[in-house]
């Protein structure tokens, strides 16, 4: 129940109805810890490790709510793109700043911007794949929109304008912004942490139920980057690149078929994908 606690705490901060309405959290969910998945994982490195705890909230798709966090201007809205990826854009109301992070094709962001007739400011990019950073060049010709990502993998993100490394701190219409290096799916991959909205943007690294494939890095370094990201508190919102939910319930359940909250979390995730609802964002708890 403690985790449960911590998540009503979080939702309460979100004034969106739908997105109150669609949160859920599954506190036995505790039972699958880190540790486990990365047992799992480390077993089978073509793998993505399948097992964290975690708990879900939903998004309505069609009618891309956004989600605002009262303790900051900032506002993110997710925004599908090709079959299973999620982009995020970025919004402060103060300021007018939009951003958009790991833009996989441009016309998802353009319609989604054209929609209430916002300009483009930045592109994250949380590592250098295609489906991350696809739709880099247009949106940056088409808005000028400045971009950001690793100084690692600075001669394969395109278009790339403002580098960043580990530790840097960025600032993002007057919110901070902390770079933390999370190395293992490609060497280069970062993530965007903003303490101000308890919101992270972890691209490849960390999924709902699972994280990325070392395509690039160590078991080591994956673990690392892991435990880089759940050291974050505890309600930190986890917006994550991929819709992968689905298939990670799938596998933990083949490891642990008789763990009831797992059960529930799947049937759950079943219910909302056959909806094609998303099944993100997710909230890691240590204890
Ligand atoms: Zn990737």
């Amino acid at each position: 129940m403690q985790m449960l606690s911590k998540a009503s705490s979080a939702m309460a901060s979100f004034p969106c109805s739908r997105v109150r309405s669609g949160l859920c959290v599954w506190p036995g969910l505790r039972q699958l810890c880190i540790r486990k998945g990365l047992e799992y994982g480390l077993r089978l490195l073509s793998m993505p490790l399948k097992t964290l705890r975690g708990a879900s909230r939903s998004l309505r798709v069609a009618e891309f709510c956004s989600v605002t966090n009262v303790s900051s201007s900032l506002q993110i809205e997710l925004v599908p793109c090709l079959r299973d990826n999620y982009a995020y854009l970025l919004h402060d109301v103060d300021t007018g700043t939009v951003g958009v992070v790991d833009p996989s094709i441009a016309m998802p962001i353009i319609d989604a911007l054209s929609r209430k007739n916002r300009n483009l400011n930045y592109i994250l990019n949380t590592h250098h794949h295609h489906d991350h950073t696809g739709g880099n060049a247009e949106l940056k010709a088409r808005y000028g929109a400045k971009v950001i990502g690793s100084g690692i993998d600075k001669d394969r993100i395109p278009g790339i304008d403002i580098v960043l490394n580990d530790g840097d701190k960025w600032m993002f219409a007057g919110h901070e912004v902390h770079v933390i290096e999370t190395p293992g799916h490609t060497r280069g991959h970062i993530s965007f942490y903003f303490p101000s909205s308890a919101a992270i943007f972890t691209g490849d690294t960390l999924f709902s139920l699972s994280c990325g494939k070392l395509f690039e890095g160590t078991p080591e370094q994956m673990l690392s980057s892991l435990q880089r990201i759940v050291s974050l508190p505890d309600d930190t919102n986890i917006y994550c690149g991929h819709e992968y939910t689905l298939s990670n319930s799938k596998f933990a359940l083949s490891i642990e078929p008789k763990n009831e909250a797992l059960q529930s979390y799947a049937a759950h995730v079943t219910h909302l994908r056959n909806k094609g609802l998303p099944t993100v964002i997710s909230i890691v708890c240590l204890s």
